[in-house]
């Protein structure tokens, strides 16, 4: 900390500035210049000295150290690592995702929603029990029974759960029945709470007020870790902003932001952050870039009827696009790390365990028959492969048949092959998917028309 002193300054200012620093166990260095004295202060506690800056003479009082100490960097190099029910939270190369209904509206929905996220990579559930809503005249939550149901889904998928705890009283209870005790947007400076949280054995999940700056959340961490708990998750979900166009302003440049000062990990929650369920994804791939260590997301089985939150609610087929798109960009961030540890993981983390029939152990070879059944489709892809070119040079042969003075592109042809291929065969993909991939054909011989059209038009040599 360094004291200031105002150009008007006395020596008995300074002196008694000196002598206060000293009276609480602290070192003061003066240094006196042309104009004013500074005073440095060094010491383990410089806290006990924060109001020095009412002293007469004193002008202002600089920090230079953080006020949180257990959740700083600082004081604590090595990057946290949080276990939940087994799930390690905090690895360098692992994301986790968090998946569940905003809350638990019965056992049926909740299990199939477990199960469902299960197989697309999730490795932790959630599920809100009790539910600080905005309106007290909405759904409230289920209470204890969506605990039990909780506990149910746990025992039957083998994932741990999360859930909010919204009142000291209640953290027993849920130590019970979850793996994550959840402290809610709207609670975090419930200091009473954040206390209670602090002497569980449960990790804890804090997100981040939605008015709260930074520090303000680590000050909020800082309660927990200095009540006993050390496993803190801290949670990015979104500030209140003057922008209405979403629920919230998701502030990404936090999490880079927490890595350059904290050790706890970090978790984004793409599903508040933004309030709409057509941004979910594009936020928690760009969360799952800047870093994040784990996402929470929203995943209803009928969003539209949700009682809580299905707007932002992704459903079975969004949230297994997401998993997807996920695993592809893990794949980008691991590198050739990912393929050589898990070349069949179906989670997003490279060497998350897999489930279901066809599930292979990380680095084992796949069972015969799902070899057998693989190579079948890497035949079928090598001669999709070879009729995309010869439909490829084809479509050269159009183009130079038809003369190459002009583009040719022939959108009403292009609309019918796409009907046309929507109508095509039958089988598993539905109408849109193959729209898709004849979409896709369709533009690859473009290009490849374009430049043959380039070398004729602008003089250039084929590459
Ligand atoms: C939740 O995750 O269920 C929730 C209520 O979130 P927040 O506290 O971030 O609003
Ligand atoms: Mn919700």
């Amino acid at each position: 900390m360094i004291v200031v002193m105002s150009p008007s300054a006395t020596k008995a200012n300074v002196a008694a500035v000196r002598r206060t620093i000293e009276a609480h166990g602290l070192e003061a260095f003066v240094s006196v210049g042309q104009e004013r004295t500074v005073v440095g202060v060094v010491g383990t506690d410089v806290d006990t000295v924060a109001n020095i800056g009412s002293l007469e003479g004193v002008e202002q009082v600089i920090r230079v150290t953080q006020p949180y100490k257990l959740a700083s960097l600082e004081h604590h190099r090595e990057r946290t690592r949080v276990v939940v029910g087994g799930v390690p939270i905090g690895q360098e190369d692992e994301l986790v995702a968090i998946a569940g209904p905003c809350s638990v509206e019965s056992r049926e929905m909740l299990l199939d929603t477990a199960r469902w996220v299960r197989h697309e990579g999730a490795r932790v559930l959630r599920g809100g029990a009790f539910k600080p809503r905005t309106s007290p005249y909405t759904f409230q939550g289920l209470g204890r029974p969506a605990l039990e149901m909780l506990a149910e889904a746990r025992a039957e998928t083998g994932l741990p759960v999360v859930s909010e705890v919204t009142d000291a009283a209640e953290v027993e209870l849920m130590e019970r029945f979850v793996d994550l005790l959840q402290v809610g947007s709207r609670n975090m400076h419930n200091f009473v709470l954040l206390r209670a949280v602090g002497r569980s054995s449960r990790p804890v999940l804090l997100k981040r007020g939605f008015g709260a700056t930074i520090e303000e959340w680590l000050m909020a961490a800082e309660y927990v870790l200095s009540s006993g708990n050390s496993n803190v998750i801290l949670c990015e979900r979104g500030i209140r902003t003057f922008e209405t166009a979403t629920r919230n302003t998701l502030d990404l440049s936090a999490v880079p932001l927490l890595r350059r000062h904290t050790h706890l990990p970090i978790a984004v929650d793409p599903s508040h952050g933004t309030g709409q369920r057509d941004l979910v994804t594009p936020m928690a791939l760009a969360a799952a870039a800047a870093g994040a260590d784990a996402l929470l997301v929203e995943v209803h089985p009928d969003p539209p009827n949700a009682r809580s939150d299905g707007p932002q609610s992704l459903s079975f087929a969004e949230f297994g696009a997401l998993m997807d798109e996920l695993r592809r960009l893990q794949f980008v961030r691991n590198g050739m790390r990912a393929r050589e540890r898990a070349p069949d993981s179906t989670a997003v983390a490279a060497d998350a365990p897999t489930t279901g029939p066809d599930s292979t152990a990380p680095g084992r070879r796949a069972p015969t028959a799902v070899r057998a059944l693989r190579g079948r489709i890497d035949d079928l892809d090598q001669r999709i492969a070879t009729l995309l070119q010869e439909r490829a040079a084809i479509a050269l042969e159009v183009q130079e048949v038809r003369g190459l003075e002009r583009h040719g592109h022939d959108v009403a042809r292009e609309r019918e092959l796409l009907e046309q291929a929507a109508r095509a065969g039958s089988g598993p993909l539905e109408p849109e998917e193959l729209t898709a991939i004849f979409g896709a054909i369709l533009r690859a011989s473009r290009a490849a028309q374009r430049r043959r059209a380039e070398v004729h038009v602008l003089g250039r040599r084929e590459p």
